[in-house]
């Protein structure tokens, strides 16, 4: 009915866990193997009958039969029962009685029943008592008597009966069995007690529990949690008379990183993870995540991939996720105004957006604005088209994917010619003109010191170079916030979506456009400089500061332009800002901006306190630890595959041409066109007339100039060695000749020392002398990976006796053709004793040992 509420109804049979019973004997009559010790009297009354079974072990049953007697009184007295602390026992009796009416003329005297007494005592002393002291437990009566007929069918009817006694309060007892007249054979006695057997229920261990005294009552039992379990609800059970556990109460839940299994809480493999005792099992790490350990409680994300502090565990590790809402602002004929929400899950802190944007049907030209906020103003717009905006988001996880596609059109314009706006552009343009006639006027004035001292002068003009100016400091381009960097991407210069592909500069006729086009022109009136820390090719490198409108200011490195410089010259210092400005990655130096506007001409990157790797690692000979020299390397491998999947070709990769900063991260720098090389004091001139650095470059781009990604990993191989050697000149002191002529001919340098074998190996595959055999960038990146990840792999040294510190090893094929045979070639390099050890592992021809690798 409406008004009834609804009635549970608990079935007992949810209550009663157990029926399996559990029983003590505390005297079985068949196992007795000597003597009961039992008691007749009068002599006359019961008999044991001596039988044996059939392996010969004693059957003790007695037997009284006196049915033609009158007044018969016959005890059969148990010897002492120790209750080992039942207070309440059970007694089973098999026995056979004789059927009165098949006696003849017993009738008047013949009896069918017998009577069971109890007498508690604590010890066997209470033995010699009188009969009127037993209490009588029950009279027992057959179920089945048996005649004559039946004994001669050789048919025995065997009754059983259990009688119950409690509550006992003595140590022990006696039984007695009284016959008054029957013709009975007592087979068997069998005493015992119930206990509710111990039991795990809910993940709770509840003992060994001996019923209670009453037959109808219910023990109270606390369960203990199991191993790695915790309680929930504290777990209690009841333990009945008849040794069933029932109604249980509370739990116990396996605690976190460990699961149920068969009543046991089984610890959560690697790879799963349970994050609460709440939660039903182990469950496998969330995509992107990973554990490596027992007894996980929740999984960590894989690099690059993140979870905010508020999401559960059990939530995959993402990148960033796109923005999803966006709204139009203020709209002009040349402008569109736009804000959006941050996203749901934005992974962590969002370090900037990128919003893209281009002409409806003219993706091709698109530009890209940078910012802080969460909203922009995108303008120099045409008026009364539509423009579709693309945003996405950027963490420390990188970018997430751009939002859908989102479409507004610029008012038209004969609705914004309105007397107000039309006056505006006059404004602007006599401001602009003003601030850039102010600019022309005290940049003149300052730009002349500059040219000549370079930034010599610098750390005495400190500050005084560049007076306290008041105008606005920023990038001239940007006319939006200071907060958004703007961008603009031609046709063809841009793969999208995805990576960018590099735009050589010289595919520019006029080279100021391309400086432009990838690097914001900072005013020089934002930069103080500090100090000189080297000599570039084409002028002094300073540090100094750099501060923006709205920023903080921070240190920059400041490569300078010498005075007297050739058009050339500029064009090619400013290439390299051309190339820089085209790359964005923490492990390639960052391009701040350049200085073209006023002299001197200065290229702005950030500042690298360890300076170059070579001169950092000879400084610091043996002081880092193998993990963290794979970390450097680790760095600039990341920062060649960057490279290479952009289409850049380096050919000038050495320790000399990394910076490292204080945190030990290392860039890859000095890029180039042509000048890469000139400007390398390492370059040689070859026969063919090019200037090449000999030692790092792979022998198809000496040979015929081919460079490729793939030579720029022969390189790599060689800052591999650099680094794990601290700064060791690869080759020593040969000349650049004999090393083309010993690198030619199979000869490579032999592993640094102490340097773990794994490294070793993969140098020598960057020395392939097949460019295709050697690895891709990518997959040094993992492999590099899997040592960090697993650093006990760069525990195996390249075998100190097998180092030879001074000599070149032979690469595969190892001389094959200067050797006949492998003992030949092992005597060779005094090591003629292996020549047995070889042989057994089947290395007998020296093409076999080619093949040997490090493992
Ligand atoms: P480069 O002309 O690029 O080879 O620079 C010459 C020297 O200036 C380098 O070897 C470094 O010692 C130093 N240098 C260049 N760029 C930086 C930078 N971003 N941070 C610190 N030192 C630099």
């Amino acid at each position: 009915g409406e008004n009834s509420a609804p009635e549970f109804v608990i079935h007992p049979s949810y209550l009663t866990v157990f029926f399996l019973l559990f029983s003590v004997n505390l005297l079985d009559s068949r196992t007795v193997m000597g003597d009961l010790g039992w008691i007749a009297y009068p002599k006359n009354g019961w008999e044991e009958i001596g039988e044996v079974d059939e392996n010969y072990a004693p059957i003790h049953t007695y037997q009284v039969c006196k049915v033609m007697e009158q007044n018969q009184n016959n005890w059969l007295l148990t010897s002492w029962i120790s209750n080992e602390g039942a207070s309440r026992i059970f007694i089973e009796l098999k026995f056979t009685l004789r059927d009165c009416n098949s006696l003849p003329g017993g009738l008047g005297t013949c009896k069918e029943t017998f009577n069971m007494y109890y007498f508690e005592s604590d010890d066997e002393d209470g033995r010699n008592i009188k009969e009127n002291q037993y209490i009588k437990i029950d009279t027992i009566a057959a179920d089945e008597s048996f005649t004559e007929l039946d004994l001669g069918d050789r048919v025995m009817k065997l009754n059983t009966e259990v009688r119950d006694v409690g509550p006992l309060t003595k140590k022990g007892f006696y039984l007695a069995f009284q016959d008054v007249g029957a013709c009975i054979a007592l087979v068997s006695v069998r005493v015992y007690y119930k206990k509710c057997p111990s039991v795990i229920h809910n993940l709770a261990h509840f003992p060994d529990t001996i019923t209670g005294g009453d037959s109808s009552q219910l023990l109270e039992v606390s369960g203990v949690c199991i191993n790695h379990s915790v309680t929930e609800e504290a777990p209690k059970m009841h333990c009945s008379a008849e040794g069933e556990w029932l109604v249980p109460i509370g739990k116990c839940l396996c605690k976190a990183g460990y699961e149920e299994k068969n009543n046991t809480c089984q610890v959560c493999r690697p790879g799963f993870f349970k994050a609460s005792p709440h939660s039903p099992s182990c469950s496998k790490c969330p995509p992107h995540s990973y554990t490596l350990d027992e007894a996980s409680t929740s999984c960590l994300c894989e690099e690059d991939y993140f979870r905010k502090e508020s999401d559960p565990p059990t939530m995959a590790c993402t990148t960033p996720s796109p923005v999803s809402t966006v709204k139009k602002g203020k709209i002009t004929k040349n402008s569109i105004s736009l804000s959006w929400q941050e996203p749901d899950r934005p992974n962590g802190i969002i370090l900037e957006y990128e919003i893209k944007y281009f002409e409806k049907d003219q993706e091709t030209s698109y530009t890209i604005i940078k910012s802080k906020e969460t909203t922009i103003t995108a303008d120099g717009l045409k008026p009364g088209s539509a423009y579709v905006f693309q945003i996405r988001a950027r963490t420390a996880a990188g970018y997430g994917g751009f939002s859908q596609r989102f479409e507004f059109e610029t008012s038209p314009l004969s609705v914004a010619a309105s007397s107000d706006e039309s006056q505006i552009p006059i404004i602007v343009v006599s401001v602009t003109v003003g601030v850039i006639l102010l600019a022309v006027v005290i940049s003149f004035l300052l730009s002349g010191s500059c040219c000549d001292h370079g930034c010599g002068w610098a750390s005495s003009l400190r500050a005084v170079a560049y007076p306290s100016l008041t105008w606005r400091c920023g990038y001239s381009k940007a006319k939006q916030d200071p907060e958004e960097e703007k961008m603009h991407f031609h046709n063809g210069h841009i793969k999208l979506p995805g990576v960018r592909t590099y735009v050589d500069p010289h595919t520019y006729e006029d080279p100021n456009q391309a400086v432009h086009e990838f690097a914001k022109e900072i005013e020089a009136s934002c930069i103080t400089i500090e100090r000189v820390i080297g000599a570039g090719e084409f002028g002094e490198v300073c540090s100094g500061r750099l501060k923006l409108q709205g920023k903080r200011e921070f240190p920059v490195a400041i490569k300078t332009l010498k005075v007297g410089y050739t058009e050339k010259q500029r064009r090619d210092f400013l290439g390299e800002a051309s190339i820089m400005g085209q790359f964005d990655h923490p492990n390639i130096i960052h391009l701040e901006g350049v200085i073209t506007k006023s002299k001197p001409v200065m290229i702005v990157t950030e500042y690298m306190e360890n300076g170059s790797l070579d001169t950092f690692l000879k400084k610091n000979d043996g002081q880092f630890t193998v993990i963290q020299l794979v970390g450097m390397l680790r760095g600039i491998v990341s920062g060649m595959k960057y490279l290479s999947d952009m289409g850049y070709v380096h050919r000038d990769l050495a320790a000399r041409n990394i910076l490292i900063n204080s945190n030990l991260v290392c860039k890859v720098s000095d890029f180039g066109l042509s000048r890469v090389l000139e400007d390398d004091p390492e370059a040689a001139y070859t026969t063919r007339g090019g200037k090449i650095p000999i030692r790092w470059t792979a022998p198809e781009a000496i040979a015929f100039r081919k460079f490729t990604s793939a030579s720029d990993v022969w390189s790599y191989g060689i800052v591999m060695w650099e680094v794990m050697s601290y700064g060791e000149r690869p080759y020593w002191e040969m000349t650049n000749q004999d090393v083309i002529k010993a690198v030619e001919e199979g000869y490579r340098l032999p592993s640094p020392m102490d340097c773990p074998a794994a490294l070793y190996q993969l140098m020598l595959d960057c020395w392939q002398k097949d460019r295709n055999s050697r690895p891709k960038f990518d997959e040094i990146v993992s492999m590099l990976d899997k040592l960090i990840r697993n650093p006990s792999n760069l525990k195996t040294l390249v075998n100190a006796s097998s180092r030879a510190s001074n000599l070149l090893v032979e690469h595969s094929p190892i001389g094959s053709s200067a050797y006949r045979s492998v003992g030949e070639w092992l005597e060779a390099i005094k090591m003629g004793r292996y020549t047995e050890i070889f042989m057994e592992n089947g290395y007998s021809s020296m093409d076999a040992v080619a093949q040997v690798t490090l493992e």
